[in-house]
């Protein structure tokens, strides 16, 4: 019988388990971030490894980035029933990574509508297998009830949203991380949701967007509106200080370093000697450096 009891144990521990909880921070009267770990998608974070957006209105909730999976996309229901009953009446998805957008069909379901930049539609429709095959091999049972679907109204470069008594400006400046990637502008609040743009605290990965420059630039449009308050794709509520130290010098510097390598004549090699202990202050920097200079190199040497 205690043999029997503790084969039981054994068989059902392995499937317990820890959820990674979702930290609900205020960021301004009505503006929440709720921010996820820093880490690699896992079974007990849902592939909720990025920082969301939360406005809460007398019209309901409007939610930036739906969750890395159906799962996730709980998850984050559970944490906006920490600040609010209202339901999720819009959804934007910042870009074109399955944390932007694979919860969608769990908001759809209870009546939000989706919004995103015609660019980052077309990346999800182009990488919707390449997203779940990856997340397959990195959730497995935590990714069940994950189902494809995409926004149901998009914008090319420009949208000015009306909701709840408060202004939006989701504007899509070029390709940065993705090729879809869109901040969101609080005009009066001074609020900008930088979506997978900014990167703080951790090191951030060039992207699928493979287009460094561009980042740059949209960085620089981003920051032309003058927010008060960043709240990034990863990493905790930050201030443009720290979102251009932890993002934009970042990028600036692996780019100017990669460039000095390509005149001298120098290969991949070379740049991922490049030493940036400048930035080993960032979280998995020390995983995702050397890489980050390859990618970086790579985009350079046909620019
Ligand atoms: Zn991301």
């Amino acid at each position: 019988m205690r043999k029997t009891l503790l084969t039981l144990l054994f068989a059902v521990a392995p499937l317990i388990q820890a959820e990674t909880a979702l930290e609900v921070q205020r960021v301004t009267e009505n503006v929440y971030a709720i921010v996820g770990e820093l880490e690699q998608r896992n079974p007990d974070n849902y592939a909720n490894n990025a920082t969301f957006g939360l406005v809460v209105t007398e019209e309901g909730a409007l939610l930036i980035d739906s969750g890395g999976s159906f799962k996730g996309a709980e998850q984050l229901d559970r944490a906006i029933r920490t600040v609010t009953d209202k339901p999720v009446k819009i959804v934007i998805n910042s870009g074109g990574q399955d944390h932007r957008w694979l919860g969608n069909s769990y908001f759809k379901a209870r009546g939000a509508h989706v919004i995103t930049s015609k660019a980052a539609d077309a990346d999800h429709h182009a990488r919707t297998s390449d997203h779940f095959n990856r997340l397959d091999q990195l959730l497995g049972k935590a990714l069940e009830g994950t189902e494809e679907s995409y926004a149901d109204q998009i914008f090319e470069e420009r949208m000015d949203l009306k909701f709840g008594g408060f202004d939006f400006i989701l504007i899509h400046a070029g390709p940065a991380h993705t090729v879809g990637d869109i901040f969101i502008w609080m005009p009066r609040q001074r609020v900008m949701f930088s979506g997978d743009i900014v990167y703080t605290e951790r090191a951030l990965g060039p992207g699928p967007a493979q287009d460094s420059a561009s980042w740059i630039k949209v960085f620089e449009t981003m920051m032309s509106y003058q927010p008060k308050y960043i709240i990034p794709g990863h990493g905790h509520p930050a201030t443009p200080e720290q979102a251009r130290a932890d993002t934009y010098d970042y990028l600036k510097f692996l780019r100017q370093e990669v460039a000095k390598v390509l005149e001298d004549g120098g290969d991949a090699q070379d740049a991922i000697e490049i030493d940036q202990s400048r930035f080993s202050y960032l979280k998995v920097h020390d995983r995702i450096s050397r890489r980050n200079a390859q990618e970086i190199f790579n985009q350079m040497e046909f620019e």
